[in-house]
């Protein structure tokens, strides 16, 4: 038979962390073992979804490379299926009307110490079927509570394994509202049946979902699915994932420079393992290693520092091609931004191979980027007060011994190392003292790439105009 796994996430929310990894999942076993992945989105709470959810949702799926064979679809499509459902529950006696008020039930069952909604059953059992059918009849609007049998449910999970839940700790649980809208538990196992869902892969905080989902199947007599239930992402402190932790997004992430392999990569390893000791894996060697009998028990981590450093060995797998995309892409912005530099395909090999060893996300590469292609320098005060402003007659002096030197200097590493170290010996120098506010002229920044790699890149003309800016600047401060 043919797996068919599905994602099912709410549109009340943007694509966490959590979601990404439940689709990364699904998505891996789909492909891997020739299956489908139905994407469903579970719109039912209309106060709380959104389009915009959706639609970020749907571009987040994109951007990490999972896509599916079956959907988009809308649970809110499905309500009249799940009315009919509970419905026929009613007819075969498997469920019950409840006419009463919820606010008077629970107080009543504090009082006698009992379960509200077994408050519930015996005043609707009192009632009886054919009084309940009459009260509908006359327009009484009633809620729809599937009636829990005795004994125990027992089912198994992939992850963890037999399940057993005492039905009487479980709910009579509505399924349709007297409004006449499904609860999730309903529409869930509705859809997934109606859909033909072979295995049920999600986070664990539906776990306790789950035995009340087995009892609707069992009750509707629809084919149980597998059930996998992968644990929770803790954040470095050992408690749940939360904003509190930082970006929870997946879109945040993209934002802040992270390309979706290292994505991909670092969230298969939350809570799945390959057997063996590899972490770094491109999608091709997650395909092969994946399957769910190594799903793990234990809580992960979500480990910032292992996500930047996968995704910096990612980013080294890009071609020079694709990373002058993504420059591109995020310095466009940059009123002096001059891409065509990076046309030229020599220039930017040897830019990439100065600046790809000090960024391990997109934004910092950028950022290194930044002074090699776009004309203005964002000057780092700090910088300047320390190695223009707070001497200025110094950094004068040095700047423009260095604009001489320079003019007449073979333009290469070399040759520009040998002109400067002449120069610092002849005024008597270390070559810091030289080297410190050519940086600052040439980059803004008091931390670049080696300054001869940085004077080597920018070639002799800029390298000389940002001297000659930077000592107009002394000039005004
Ligand atoms: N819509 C649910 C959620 O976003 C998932 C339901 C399920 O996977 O069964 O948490």
């Amino acid at each position: 038979m043919n797996m068919r796994l599905r994602f099912a996430p709410s549109p009340t929310g943007y694509l966490h962390v959590g979601g990404a990894r439940t689709a990364i999942f699904n998505w891996l076993i789909a492909r891997k073992e020739g299956g489908v992945l139905v994407l469903r989105i579970e719109d039912t709470d209309r106060v709380r979804s959104s389009e915009e959810h959706t639609k970020v949702i749907l571009d987040g799926l994109t951007w990490l490379g999972v896509d599916w064979d079956e959907g988009p679809f809308f649970q809110s499509e499905g309500i009249e299926r799940h009315r009919a459902d509970a419905t026929r529950l009613l007819e075969e006696g498997k469920a019950y009307r409840d006419f009463t008020d919820m606010a008077a039930m629970r107080l009543e069952a504090k009082e006698r110490g009992m379960h509200p909604s077994r408050v519930v059953r015996e005043k609707m059992m009192d009632l009886g079927a054919e009084a309940a059918k009459q009260r509908a009849e006359a327009g009484e609007p009633f809620a729809i509570r599937l009636l829990v049998p005795d004994g125990e449910t027992v089912f198994d999970d992939l992850v963890h394994g037999e399940m057993r839940f005492g039905n009487d700790d479980i709910d009579d649980l509505v399924i349709l509202r007297s409004d006449g809208t499904p609860t999730y538990n309903l529409a869930v196992v509705s859809d997934d049946a109606d859909m033909r869902i072979t295995h049920v892969l999600r986070g664990d905080d539906h776990l306790s979902n789950a035995p009340k989902q087995v009892l609707l199947y069992r009750a509707l007599g629809y084919p149980e699915p597998v059930f996998a239930h992968v644990p929770l992402i803790l954040g470095s402190d050992g408690r749940k994932l939360s904003k509190r932790h930082g970006a929870m997004a997946v879109g945040d992430y993209a934002d802040e420079g992270i390309v979706p392999e290292a994505m991909v990569n670092f969230l298969a390893l939350l809570g799945w393992s390959p057997g063996d000791d590899r972490e770094l894996m491109n999608r091709k060697e997650l395909l092969g290693a994946f399957g769910m009998e190594r799903l793990l028990k234990s809580a992960s981590v979500f480990d910032m520092e292992k996500l930047e450093w996968l995704n910096g060995q990612h980013l080294d797998a890009y071609s020079d091609e694709e990373l002058a995309k993504c420059l591109r892409g995020l310095l466009q912005e940059e009123e002096s931004f001059c891409s065509e530099l990076l046309d030229d395909v020599n220039w930017l090999s040897e830019l990439l191979g100065v600046i790809k060893p000090r960024a391990r996300k997109l934004d910092q590469l950028a950022e290194q980027a930044r002074p090699f292609v776009c004309q203005d320098l964002h000057f780092d005060t700090k910088a300047v007060e320390k190695h223009l402003s707070r001497d200025p007659g110094a950094a004068t002096q040095r700047l423009q011994g260095l604009y001489a030197a320079f003019g007449g200097a073979d333009w290469t590493r070399e040759g520009l190392e040998v002109s400067l170290r002449d120069l610092a010996s002849q005024m008597e120098v270390g070559a810091g003292k030289l080297i410190h506010p050519l940086r600052v002229a040439l980059t803004g920044n008091m931390a670049s790439p080696g300054i001869f790699d940085v004077l080597y890149l920018l070639g002799r003309e800029r390298s000389l105009i940002r001297i000659e800016d930077a000592v107009e600047r002394i000039d005004l401060s």
